[in-house]
């Protein structure tokens, strides 16, 4: 990655108006005569002819908040193998008990009414999402932080493919996995890498310790169906094939498309509350922490901030 991109033109409204472009032309030098001839005329010449330096862009000093946080912190590390924890002892207890539904929401169940996909005798199964939940991408993450970037397809689809040496397993995630799979339950991947990339993506999770995934059968993958970024289509495939009995990720598609149906940021928050969704965090849904990019990461004062819980500096007349 290369820090030496030229700025964009300081033109326009935003840059102060068009600036002087210095003139390229040489400056008129007496020609050159044997003895008076130097190195260092040269290299002074050659220093008035170059190009003016370009600015360089230093990377950040640290790298952001939810960076430091997701993969630096002890508080993140502790969250996620409590979250691990909760998910490994509640699908082992329920995987005795046998559920009659999985916890996939059904074709035509909404929030507010929730419907699941029913067990029948089909074989049980835990369903993860990977990046972010069961999979940290380290490596990528210096990357986008070092380069100040904004996310890359390119570079991301690079990474999808070559990056299965710089990944960390979320904590916790490996002991709840081989837990669940000595259990007798199958644990399946759903994710949006693309399936394009499916054997790098397998070997990735293979890399951080999580096991074998296999593409069409524990493994799903953007592109396997026509339904683009949304996972319902693909959560109901693995739903027709097996008892979901726990669901792990760290964006709300992860657990339905429905919460990304285009509700403005405070009702997709309180969508999340409502009594029938609410017991199912901690209780089939399980949430891993991401600070560092999603769909939870949106929302502008008003939408954060609600009216009536604001709070400014007193002045000096209302301080008692
Ligand atoms: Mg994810």
């Amino acid at each position: 990655m290369s820090f030496l991109a030229p700025l964009p033109f300081r033109g326009g409204a935003g840059g102060g108006g068009a600036q002087p472009v210095p003139s390229m032309a040489p400056t008129p030098t007496p020609p050159l005569k044997g003895r008076g001839f130097s190195l260092c005329m040269v290299l002074a010449l050659l220093s008035a002819c170059a190009p003016s330096p370009q600015t360089v862009t230093p990377p950040p000093a640290n790298p952001p908040a939810g960076m430091q946080y997701l993969y630096g912190s002890g508080e993140a590390a502790a969250l996620s193998v409590q979250a691990f924890a909760m998910l490994a002892s509640h699908a082992t207890a329920t995987a005795k008990a046998r559920p009659a539904q999985s916890v996939v929401l059904a074709s035509g169940a909404s929030l507010d009414q929730p419907r699941f996909v029913p067990c029948g005798d089909k074989p049980l199964a835990a369903v993860f999402d990977v990046d972010e939940t069961v999979l940290l991408n380290i490596g990528y993450e210096y990357h986008d932080a070092r380069s100040g970037k904004s996310y890359d397809e390119a570079a991301w689809d690079a990474w999808e493919r070559t990056g299965a040496g710089a990944v960390s397993p979320v904590p916790g995630a490996v002991a709840a996995l081989a837990q669940l799979r000595a259990a007798g339950v199958t644990v399946v991947f759903n994710t949006n890498r693309s399936a394009a990339n499916a054997a790098a993506t397998a070997q990735a999770i293979s890399a951080a310790g999580l096991g074998q995934a296999v593409h069409g059968q524990t493994l799903f993958l953007k592109g396997d169906d026509a339904m683009g970024s949304g996972k319902d289509g693909r959560r109901a495939t693995i739903a027709g094939r097996y008892c979901v009995i726990a669901l792990g990720g760290d964006q709300l598609g992860d657990f339905s498309d429905l919460f990304n149906a285009g509700q403005p940021v405070a009702a997709r928050r309180a969508a999340t509350t409502t009594p029938s969704i609410a017991a199912l965090w901690g209780r089939g849904w399980f949430v891993l922490p991401n600070p560092v990019y999603g769909s939870g990461l949106k929302g502008g004062f008003d939408d954060v901030f609600p009216m009536d819980r604001r709070w400014a500096l007193p002045t000096d007349g209302e301080k008692n």
